[in-house]
């Protein structure tokens, strides 16, 4: 994996629009290169993954994905700690 994927903003007719590394058209048609190129930066940042704040410390780490709500430290924290430890509630509700 060498992470990234490439964009490109190209001319259509009288438009401008997002292709990626394929040839693929990947965004909407803008009238102005600009706004294509805002788009572009947009689909780069989210192709390298979002920032977003760990569920357990808050600290913005950027995620891998929608699965990925936990920053590294914490997740290595949680591996070696039982669940009912991170979640009190596990403890209650489950098993007797
Ligand atoms: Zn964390």
């Amino acid at each position: 994996m060498t992470g990234t994927p490439t964009y490109e903003v190209r001319r259509v007719g009288q438009s401008y629009a997002v292709f990626n590394g394929n040839g693929l058209r990947v965004s909407g048609f803008y009238h102005s290169e600009d706004r294509a190129t805002t788009r572009l930066e947009k689909l780069v940042q989210n192709a390298a993954g979002d920032v977003r704040p760990c569920i357990t410390c808050r600290v913005k780490f950027k995620s891998q994905g929608a699965h990925n709500r936990m920053c590294d430290p914490c997740r290595k924290r949680s591996m070696d700690l039982p669940p009912e430890a991170l979640f009190p509630s596990f403890a209650q509700g489950g098993a007797r």
